[in-house]
């Protein structure tokens, strides 16, 4: 069969939207999707496994990586720099297999550029009080470290015209609804059901009469 190139979904966030959780829905509805596993400098939060969540790395070590030209894009957040794996990324691409970035917005415009045909989804929270508490709710954070997450959330949605769909987190089972309907979507257009070989039999029988 014919080598074809999988969609690349890239899911953008403000910190305390429940990106996660919408993200893991989405991944144990559909094992198709392959979930790009980020490379940190962050260290594990509690409950965190390497590999699972991301492949911790010393700040050093990223910065060796960063010049080997190991990341397809990398970014620093919140103080801490996340990377995507460029060879995981080329090599799961290359075998057909759909791939979701969990990503923030300078690491989509990164791809972007790469891959003009990725599809860009943003996720927001019902309203700001709504991300406000649920970000008092998460964590111990000070009255100034909550207020620097919402000055960048701030930035964040500045970026909304840059995604191609828009869903809000209100009610999770919608969100998760939504978000695999996209994927449904994508995977219906044109140029992707003709990259199928028993489409393009299909074809060739109907246009054969
Ligand atoms: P957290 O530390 O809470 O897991 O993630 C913080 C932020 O970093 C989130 O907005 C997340 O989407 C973003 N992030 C995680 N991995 C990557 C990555 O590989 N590249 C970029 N640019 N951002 C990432």
């Amino acid at each position: 069969m014919a080598m074809c190139t999988g969609c690349l979904f890239i899911i953008t966030a403000p910190s305390g939207t429940g990106k996660t959780s919408l993200v893991s829905a989405l991944l144990e509805n559909d094992p198709e999707l392959r979930l790009s596993i980020s490379y940190t400098s962050r260290p594990p939060r509690e409950g965190e496994e390497e590999g699972r969540d991301y492949h911790f790395v010393s700040r050093e070590r990223f910065e060796k990586m960063q010049i080997s030209g190991d990341f397809l894009e990398s970014a620093e957040v919140y103080g801490n720099w996340y990377g995507t794996s460029q060879r995981w990324i080329s090599e799961t691409m290359q075998s057909g297999q759909d791939i979701v970035l969990e990503i923030d917005c300078q690491g989509a415009a990164q791809v972007r550029k790469f891959f003009p045909q990725s599809v860009g989804i943003f996720v927001l929270p019902p309203s700001a009080s709504a991300l406000e508490e649920r970000l008092l709710a998460r964590n111990k954070d000070t009255a100034d470290v909550i207020r620097r997450r919402l000055k960048a959330v701030r930035e964040e949605v500045s970026h909304i015209n840059e995604f191609d769909y828009v869903i809000i987190n209100s009610i999770l089972e919608d969100a998760i609804h939504d978000l695999i309907c996209v994927v449904r979507a994508e995977r219906l257009k044109r140029a992707r059901q003709l990259q199928l070989q028993k489409n393009q039999v299909l074809i060739s029988q109907l246009t054969s009469f």
